[in-house]
Parts: C-alpha cells; structure tokens; sequence
C-alpha cells in the first residue's frame, strides 16, 4: 500500500509491526505485561482519516493512532500527507501541560511510521454515539468549555511572549494539507456544486439549491473564511466535534487533534456548540414512544449555556492571573484606571469570541449536511423523511445564526429561541 512518495521505513501497521514497535518501548512494554506473544491487536478507526488500533496485554492495554497517506474513508485515489499525525503530538505536546488530564496520556511518537502511542480511553465511548443514545454526561460542557478555555489561553500573545508563539505559529503553519481540508470542505464545497458533496434527496432538493444560490449566505460565509484564515489567535485543534470527545459519565476527554493550527478561538467553540446544535435537530429522529427525549434535548441546550459560561470564566480568570504575554502587557495597566480600561477591553475581547463561535457553528452544521462528511446524528435515521425534516431544521437555523447573528448574543438567547421554535422552522 505504500507509494514512491512515501518515506523510507513507513508501511501501514499490521499486527506484526506493531508488536514489534511497542516491544522497543519500555513503558509501553510495561503498560502491557511482559509476553507480547499474550498481546491482542484490534483495529478500531471509525473516523474519515487513520488507522486507530487498541492493543491489549497481560496488564493494561493501549491505543495507537497511524497516519495513512491517502484519505481513508476515499482511498489511496486522495492522498493526504502523513505529517498530520506529527501535528496531532505537537498539539499534546503544546496544551497537554495546561490542560489537567482533559486529553489523552501520551507514551510515544514515532516519526518513522508515523504513528502516536497513547492510553487506551476505556470505558469512554465517542460522545456523538452517546448524544444519538440519548444519553447524559453531567458536567460535559464544564469540561469542553475548560479545556478549551485553558488550550487556547496558555498558547495566545496574551499569556506568551511572542518568541514562543510565533515559534509554534510557524510550526503549525505547516499543517496546511489539513487546513486545506477545512477550506475546501467547511468554506467553500458546501456552497457550490461539487461531486464530494452529497445531501438527502429530493428531500433537501430545495433548500440546498436556495442556499447555493444565497447572496447574502456566500458573502456570509466569506467573511467567516477569512476570519479562519487571518485571525491567529491561539493554538487551535481545528476538529473539535462530537466525535473528537470520549466520555464517560464521570470523565471527559478531547482526542484528534490533527487538524491543529492558529486561528481563532471561536472556531474551536464553534465546532463544539455547532455539533451540540446537530444533536438537539436530530433528537426527532431517535425519539420513540418510550423515549421521546423531549427532556433530552433541552439537557442539550443547558450543556451548550454551560459550555460557554465555563469558557468565559475560566478564559477571564486565566487572563487576570496569567496575562504575562506581549498583548495587553500587564505593566501597562497597574493604575486604577488602566485596569478598569482592560477589563473593558477583555469583555469586548470575549465578544468577538462569541460572535465568532456563532458563525463557525453555523458553518460547522451547514457542512455536515451539504458537504463531504455528514455526522451519524442524522445518518442513522433510518426514515429518509424524518431525517431530512431534522436536517432541514438544522439548516434553518445555522442561515439565521449566519446572517443574523445578532439575534444570537448569548447561548442562553440562542437556546430560548431554538427551544421556543423562533430560531430557524418551527418544524421539529
Ligand atoms: P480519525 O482522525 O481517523 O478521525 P480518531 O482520532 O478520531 O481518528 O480515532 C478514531 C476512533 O478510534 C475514535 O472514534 C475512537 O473510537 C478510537 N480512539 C481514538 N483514540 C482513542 C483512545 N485514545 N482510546 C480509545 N479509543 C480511541
Ligand atoms: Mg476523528
């Protein structure tokens, strides 16, 4: 499966390869037990991109993540560079210090197969399957909201000096086969025709041609695109969806960061909240007569209020304490005066992370509906009908979220409105 360009030493993991690369690993070997003739491989990988194996020993198990060097869920006919897994441990290695166990631990990287080594997340399943079941994990968005508070602080000008941010800004820049992914594939694709997109049909016939030929959507949409593209604001996962987190009811954890880079905080909040939203439009189409999820969805909607009133705190506190970067340098602002003039400045700061989680959660949800990757939420609902009514209420209102969002200026107004019926069709 390998091609001329891939480098010397890579092949795709089997069981074989494997074993032998966690056997010259000593912590690893560790983890396991001794007798890696006792060790069993599973392959795993239900995501778009890599391979995902769990291997279990003796005493404990552990995950290993490997880069493909083509798209997965496509095949070899769309090649994809193998440096996105080196992406994904410079993004651990960045916030995992900041970030108090809300990912996973990381044993190894190795740069030859092009593969991350890291702790079995069990019994955590992905938190897209448990939103689709119906389930509830009591301080999820506490933790999202965290840890994206403390991921995004601690790597921005304000709590870095500018050596090291734009050290690692360079680094990440580089990560630019991903970021074309997200260009191509939230930004532009779903607004045009485009044999990788696919929606319901004829169901979502309609709407679909309406919002590709939407002036005011596209220019919209633009606006957003250039946001991602020119608003460096800290190290971002770039991926940050539902099926990024593993939960269980005591525990969360963000995984995937491969799409890693400097953009702006409210795309990582947006990808979160937009995936939520996902969820409350498609409840519909998992309710039954014993569980019609009514109460569900509005759990959904309190988690999306808590996420964000979290990362407000916890972003503002970190900020009063730790803002020893170049932006907003702390010796400017001793007097009385001075420090009621930036507290100002951090509220208009926060603002403008709202209004940009807004828009890139409409963006996020749009995609998933039009484009290239759709989300199980809808895919598993079995009746093409209900599945497009839930859908279509989705894209309802992620156009409204886009072209007025100032109806949408606390998660609180936005989870009345979407519960009340006034947000996008009353249809649900
Ligand atoms: P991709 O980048 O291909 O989407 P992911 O990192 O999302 O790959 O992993 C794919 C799947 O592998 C996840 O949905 C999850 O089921 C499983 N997985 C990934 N990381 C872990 C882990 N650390 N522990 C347990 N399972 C994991
Ligand atoms: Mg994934």
């Amino acid at each position: 499966m390998t091609s001329p360009d891939t480098p010397a030493g890579y092949a795709p993991l089997d069981a074989g390869r494997l074993i032998a690369l966690l056997m010259g690993h000593e912590g690893t070997r560790m983890r396991l037990g001794e007798s890696p003739e006792r060790w069993t491989v599973r392959e795993v990988g239900d995501g778009n991109l890599n391979l995902v194996f769990i291997v279990g020993g003796p005493s404990g198990s552990v995950c290993v993540k490997q880069a493909l060097p083509y798209v997965r869920v496509a095949g070899p006919s769309w090649p994809l560079s193998l440096d996105r897994i080196y992406y994904e441990q410079a993004y651990y290695a960045a916030v995992g210090p900041h970030v108090r166990g809300l990912g996973p631990e990381i044993l190894f990287y190795d740069p030859v197969l092009y593969c991350l080594v890291m702790e079995n997340l069990t019994p955590h399943i992905i938190l897209r399957n448990g939103l689709i079941g119906g389930l509830r994990y009591p301080g999820l968005g506490h933790a999202v909201g965290d840890f994206i508070a403390r991921a995004t602080f601690h790597t921005s000008d304000l709590a870095e000096p500018l050596e090291r941010k734009m050290s690692r800004l360079a680094l990440f820049a580089g990560n630019q086969s991903l970021l074309r992914i997200t260009v191509d594939l939230v930004f532009t694709d779903p607004y045009r025709q485009s044999e990788r997109n696919r929606h319901t049909t004829p169901q979502l016939d309609d709407i679909a041609a309406a919002l590709r030929a939407d002036a005011a959507l596209k220019a919209a949409v633009g606006r957003w695109g250039e946001i991602f593209l020119t608003r460096a604001q800290a190290l971002l996962h770039g991926d940050l969806h539902s099926g990024s987190i593993m939960v269980t009811q005591g525990d969360t954890r963000i995984i995937d960061p491969e799409f890693a880079f400097y953009g702006p905080i409210g795309f990582d909040l947006g990808a979160f909240l937009g995936n939520l939203l996902l969820a409350w439009c498609a409840q519909p189409g998992h309710a039954t007569a014993e569980d019609e999820r009514a109460a569900y969805r509005d759990w959904i909607l309190g988690e999306t209020v808590s996420f964000w009133e979290t990362f407000q705190t916890s972003f503002l506190a970190l900020w009063q304490r730790h803002g020893t970067g170049d932006a907003y340098p702390a010796a400017l602002y001793a007097s009385p005066d001075a420090a009621a003039a930036l507290d100002r400045e951090r509220a208009a700061y926060l603002r403008v992370v709202h209004a940009d989680m807004i828009g890139f959660a409409a963006c996020k949800m749009i995609r998933r509906i039009l484009g290239f990757a759709h989300v199980a939420d809808f895919e598993r609902i079995v009746d093409r009908d209900t599945r497009g009514r839930c859908e279509r209420r989705a894209l309802e209102l992620a156009l409204e979220m886009l072209v007025s969002p100032e109806r949408f200026e606390s998660p609180a107004a936005l989870g009345a409105q979407v519960s009340a019926g006034t947000a996008g069709s009353s249809q649900s």
